[in-house]
């Protein structure tokens, strides 16, 4: 039987740092990372048989848990037809049309293969419909890897870049400043005064990748109301949020209609997708029958389409209120045991959502969120997964409680993080 350790080395020989993806190096946390070997419903495997119970769940693309059966048997039987085509295929259709149905500012829906992919071309798009080059985001809002969009995110970013305060400094080294001299960096929270020069707002409705900061009342209207008195388009990043926080995600839930949306991971039931959609005339600035060129060798990919339909499925009206009652379960639980074992912290929940912010205040913008005691969360992080327990090995991520945590998992990681910040504590006092 191989080990994590070993093969962490054998990968650091072969992989970047080990990784395709640079959370999942424990980068923020210390230690070896665990290779899974499988996983069903709340729980992961590693290749030396711990079992841990999962809060990452792929950073939420899984919202219905692991290996669902349902999900399972829709890929195998999509599998079985062939894997790619190169040509339109039924799916596609169905999958564009069941997006429509569900966020009705998608009047036109393009698939692409990841969320980095939807956020760069509706940039790109928002760009050739305005004919402006502005582009205005939020600090702490992770937008993907696209140049333009990389600069001051959260997640695992928050790790390497420096602190970027002004806009317009890359946040990756590769990133050229002039990649970044168009986009404009600004606080979360608050709507920023816009001028004819841009042609897009870019927003995650709630901020999913520094903790979790939900919107402040009007925030989101604010941009509404700002993008419109300009001619700037507005751009939901519901990559996090999308299928997640409801039928019709953030901008269901907050009442704010954008002109273009971005989706990824829940639509993807798993698999490689993205989306993004929004208003016809906007839409059709695309090619083929518009002069915004994007196009993919694997976008609609007949697995990932069924993986998709499989996934919207299981979502129903039945499933947000149990997925939101789990998530305000595991919410008060951790608050309670955290702060009962002396560790000082503020479990936000939107949704499906829940946030681990260990400090006294409730942030509302990445300042704030980055006065979170890392330190702590690394310590936990350990203790947790030494007890069984999974989060997310960075503490910018969230946690995705999903439809396989019921109230009896829920309990129990609510158990070991009290035990674990007790360990912490007792530590801190030798
Ligand atoms: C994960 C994420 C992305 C990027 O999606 P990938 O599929 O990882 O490229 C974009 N926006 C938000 C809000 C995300 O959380």
């Amino acid at each position: 039987m191989t080990t994590n350790r070993a093969l962490f080395d054998r990968a650091r020989a072969v992989i970047p740092g080990g990784v395709n993806s640079p959370v999942r190096a424990f980068t923020a946390v210390g230690g070896t990372p665990y290779f899974v070997a499988r996983a069903e419903g709340p729980r992961v495997w590693d290749v030396e048989g711990n079992e841990y119970l999962d809060l990452v769940q792929s950073y939420g693309a899984v919202i219905a848990g692991h290996a669902h059966p349902d999900i399972v048997a829709a890929i195998r039987a999509a599998a079985g037809d062939g894997t790619s085509y190169g040509a339109p295929t039924e799916r596609e259709v169905l999958l564009a049309e069941e997006i429509r149905a569900r966020v009705p500012s998608c009047e036109k829906v393009r698939m692409v293969s990841s969320g980095t992919e939807a956020t760069m071309t509706a940039l790109r798009l928002a760009r050739g419909f305005t004919g402006r080059s502005r582009v205005v985001k939020f600090a702490g809002n992770y937008h993907g890897h696209g140049d333009a969009l990389l600069a001051d995110s959260g997640s695992a970013v928050a790790h390497i870049a420096a602190d970027a305060t002004a806009g317009g400094v890359p946040g990756s080294a590769g990133v050229p400043a002039t990649a970044v001299a168009e986009t404009s960096v600004v606080p979360y929270n608050v709507v920023p005064r816009l001028d004819e020069a841009v042609a897009c707002v870019i927003v995650e409705p709630v901020a999913a990748n520094m903790g979790l900061v939900a919107p402040v009342p009007g925030f989101l209207a604010g941009l509404r109301a700002e993008c419109d008195r300009v001619g700037a388009l507005l751009i939901l990043d519901e990559v996090i949020t999308g299928f997640r926080l409801g039928r019709g995600g953030a901008q269901a839930a907050y009442g704010v209609v954008p002109d273009l949306s971005c989706f990824g991971k829940v639509i993807g039931g798993g698999l490689n997708v993205g989306a993004f959609g929004g208003r016809g005339d906007v839409m059709d600035r695309l090619a083929p029958d518009g002069p915004v060129y994007q196009a993919g060798t694997l976008s609609g990919n007949p697995l990932a389409t069924a993986a998709g339909l499989a996934a919207l499925a299981l979502l129903d009206d039945a499933a947000y209120v149990t997925l939101h009652e789990r998530a305000a379960r595991l919410g008060a639980g951790l608050t309670a045991a955290l702060n009962d074992a002396g560790v000082p912290a503020r479990c936000p929940v939107v949704g499906s959502l829940v946030g681990l912010h260990l400090g006294d205040e409730l942030p509302l913008d990445y300042a704030a969120a980055k006065r979170t005691d890392e330190a702590t969360y690394a310590a936990l992080f350990h203790a947790m997964l030494d007890r069984g327990v999974a989060l997310a090995p960075g503490p910018y991520e969230v946690l995705f409680p999903g439809l396989a945590h019921d109230d009896a998992v829920i309990d129990q990681i609510v158990a070991v993080a009290g035990d674990a910040a007790a360990a912490v504590v007792a530590s801190r006092a030798i």
